[in-house]
């Protein structure tokens, strides 16, 4: 499906969704792991801090973008913090920030349901590619378990319901639009000054959006990450999870290559909407890293219900027929007929180290021990998510 454009928000129509809108945090939680204050937010004392409904709509206090130590002589930014990346973990740090005094700008790609090196929007993953359209999905899918329940409680059908998916993608996506739009009223009710396009880091106070130079104190990398497929042959007709919640039709028989819980929800999914669903793992058990019990307890139920495990299959080649049907070859044979094959097999981060960081790979293992809260150095740009903290240049 062409990935939508308009930044508009449209109102939608579905009464099932609007009241599942109603039910929406509109603030997501900050899933990343990860963030440092700047040293100008944390020298204020923690009475000045504490988090109560004034502190969050008044500026109390101004942070300025001169140097923060008086000994240097004051150099002026265009901004304190300069984000770069509008997703979950981006909008709040940059939001807290800028309600905190500080002036913040954030610059974010252009929406699209699907993720690219040129194509992202406000809200980032959780928003439009993960948590959000996931769930909405995982709705959709359960009604058939409830109405084949509800017969043995007395409800009788006179014709089988049917599932239409064009009005399922079609109210997805004016979620995902309404959420953006959200998204970028939460920003602007905070000040901060959304810029769209790509972010380039060209100095540790230095930030290239498109073509356009900006200045800050700090430098917030919140870039998050996109699925990756791993190169086999034939691995260009595989779909990943962003492409997996914006197909034009349903999959009649779909594979999903992982055990993890990503590829686990797609198979609830899929199967809930009556799709065969095979699921291809490497190891012997689904949810590697998860509580034992779990492990088996998930893979029977699902079993269960008729989703199909390969165990210790891993996928080695995809091969499409003259009928457009996919066949995956395993280690232990093929299996044929797929109409969709979809790889759930992790993420790789949106970044990419220029030569001229290259010096900097020296300095993980130190970020490594700021991690763990072992050092304790300022340094002027921040990551999130990404479980790293590159101390470009640390004062002092
Ligand atoms: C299918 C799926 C389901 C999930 N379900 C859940 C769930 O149920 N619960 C849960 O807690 N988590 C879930 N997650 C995980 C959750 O989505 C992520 O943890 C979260 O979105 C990470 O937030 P982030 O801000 O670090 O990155 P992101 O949300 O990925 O945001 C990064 C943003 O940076 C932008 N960007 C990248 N490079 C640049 C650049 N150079 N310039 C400008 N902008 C840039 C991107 O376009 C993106 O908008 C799910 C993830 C997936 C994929």
């Amino acid at each position: 499906m062409a990935a939508a454009t308009s930044l508009t928000t449209p109102k939608l129509s579905s009464p099932t969704l609007q009241s599942l809108y109603r039910n929406f945090p509109i603030a997501i939680p900050f899933y990343s792991s990860f963030l440092f204050l700047p040293k100008t937010l944390s020298s204020i004392p923690p009475r000045r801090l504490s988090l109560s409904p004034s502190h969050l709509h008044r500026r109390l206090f101004t942070v300025r973008s001169d140097s923060d130590n008086g000994a240097e002589p004051a150099r002026r930014y265009d901004f304190d913090l300069f984000t770069i990346g509008a997703g979950s973990g981006g909008v709040r740090a940059s939001r807290f920030a800028a309600n905190f005094g500080a002036s913040v700008a954030i610059c974010e790609l252009p929406f699209s349901t699907i993720s690219s090196e040129t194509t992202g929007g406000v809200g980032g993953t959780c928003v439009l590619r993960g948590c959000v359209p996931k769930k909405l999905l995982v709705y959709s899918s359960k009604y058939s378990h409830e109405f084949e329940e509800s017969n043995g409680f007395g409800w009788k059908y006179e014709i089988e319901p049917k599932h239409d998916w064009s009005t399922l993608m079609a109210n997805k996506n004016a979620e995902l639009q309404r959420l953006t739009g959200i998204y970028k009223n939460i920003l602007k009710n905070a000040n901060v000054t959304l810029i769209e396009g790509r972010g380039k880091i060209v100095d540790p106070h230095t930030v290239d959006v498109d073509g356009k130079i900006y200045s800050a104190r700090h430098i917030l990398i919140s870039v998050g990450g996109r699925p990756f497929i791993p190169e086999i042959p034939g691995s260009e007709y595989a779909i990943d999870s962003d492409a997996a919640l914006d197909l034009p039709s349903k999959p009649e028989k779909i594979a999903i290559v992982g055990g993890g819980y990503i590829a686990l929800e797609f198979a609830g999914i899929f199967n809930g909407l009556k799709s065969e669903v095979h699921v291809f793992i490497r190891q012997k058990k689904v949810l590697r890293g998860f509580d034992e019990e779990i492990r088996d307890f998930v893979a029977e139920q699902m079993s269960l219900r008729g989703i199909e495990f390969h165990t210790e299959e891993p996928p080695q080649a995809i091969i499409k027929a003259a009928d457009g049907s996919l066949s995956l070859k395993t280690n232990k044979g093929t299996v044929e007929g797929f109409s969709h094959i979809m790889f759930a097999t992790g993420r790789r981060p949106n970044t990419t180290v220029q030569t001229f960081f290259f010096p900097l790979i020296l300095w993980l293992p130190l970020a490594t021990l700021r991690y763990l809260g072992i050092l304790i150095n300022d340094c002027d740009i921040k990551a999130v998510g990404l479980n790293l903290c590159i101390p470009v240049r640390t004062e002092n």
